[in-house]
């Protein structure tokens, strides 16, 4: 079967053997892929870690070979959307929800990974992670399965409820999509970003204003301006910028929260000892999904409480180095790797 490998920087489509139940103890599923999205922490892993991986975990694709006993909800034949970890739920990391650090969580995974033909799928996702694609969305919209979890877990962290306003930092696609979370959970969202169509992208979905960042004083009086002089409740920096601890610093309330949602490359933005201590700031990092925010983010697609439609580009297999490129250039906003031939 095709996998793109990659490896210093570099992505290249090899041939390597499909996988089979057999060799993972008979037990689990074999999942045909019939597209992964590409997500911002898949090129944090192809710039920054050299060793050879296949990435790509925002996987649709077909069950091809199935073994998960009689009462399994699946079948051969069923096209699914999946999560590619799992947590015990027993842990003590479970009980207090930190799912995303559980053991389990990380050493599970779907193998070899998204951008493969085949993968094999274990019989715990298939009970925990594994739902069948809805009539009502494509198999690019049902993608975002995923990254929507991972922001519907950001709000629900943040404590996001009607009469609150959020600030987005950043309006690529997880902004857009954590925008549209805040609003599903009833809450005042304003977005910011650099770059004017993603503005007006913001302005077209549901957010309550969306605008040019022009710089951390002047975009942080506007918000104030905004919000009776006051701030925003909540803060989320989806945008990876060194500067956008700054910003957030200065554009949240006191006694707000700041939600950090992204890596950043030059990790000594640091921290103002005092400032969160005087200004009672409460800052949270939100980083993967459980079980149940899929589950919610799932629902929120199929009653297009979300739209995603316009937010994700097709790009061939063959060209997955050209939907990496772009995405690093910020041609484009999310690529959608179509991994099966039409
Ligand atoms: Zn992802
Ligand atoms: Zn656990």
């Amino acid at each position: 079967m095709k996998t793109a490998v990659s490896e210093n920087q570099k992505i290249s489509i090899q041939e390597k053997p499909q996988p089979t139940l057999q060799e993972y103890g008979g037990k689990g599923a074999i999942v045909k892929v019939l597209g992964c999205g590409l997500c911002g922490s898949d090129i944090v892993k192809f710039l920054h870690d050299g060793a050879p991986k296949v990435l790509g975990h925002e996987v649709v694709g077909k069950i091809v070979d199935i073994n998960n006993g009689l009462f399994s909800k699946f079948k051969k034949g069923d096209k699914v959307v999946l999560g590619h970890h799992v947590p015990c739920m027993k842990c003590d990391y479970c009980r207090n929800q930190n799912y995303s650090m559980c053991r389990q969580f990380k050493k599970t995974n779907i193998f070899p990974g998204g951008f493969s033909e085949y993968i094999y799928v274990s019989p715990l996702h298939l009970q925990h992670t594994v739902f069948k694609t809805p009539d009502n969305l494509d198999d690019m919209e049902i993608s975002f399965m995923e990254p929507l979890a991972c922001c519907v877990r950001a709000v629900e962290r943040a404590e996001v409820q009607k009469g609150t306003t959020s600030l987005v930092i950043g309006l690529g696609s997880i902004g857009l999509l954590m925008g549209q979370a805040v609003k599903a959970f009833e809450g005042d969202v304003i977005g910011c970003d650099l770059i004017e169509e993603r503005v007006a992208i913001a302005n077209n979905l549901n957010f309550d204003v969306a605008m040019k960042f022009e710089n951390n004083d002047t975009t942080a009086a506007k918000i104030k301006e905004m919000t009776c002089s006051i701030g925003a409740d909540i803060v989320f920096m989806t945008a990876g910028a060194d500067q956008s601890l700054d910003f957030a610093l200065k554009a949240v309330r006191d006694g707000g929260t700041i939600l950090v949602f992204s890596s950043v490359k030059n990790d000594t933005a640091g921290y103002t000892n005092n400032e969160i201590y005087y200004r009672e700031l409460k800052i949270l990092g939100s980083y993967s999904p459980a079980p149940k925010d899929l589950e919610t983010a799932y629902n929120l697609l199929t009653k297009k409480k979300i739209i995603v439609k316009y937010l994700s580009t097709a790009y061939p297999f063959e060209d997955i180095g050209r939907a990496i490129e772009d995405t690093i250039a910020n041609k484009t906003l999310k690529a959608y790797i179509k991994v099966e031939k039409d």
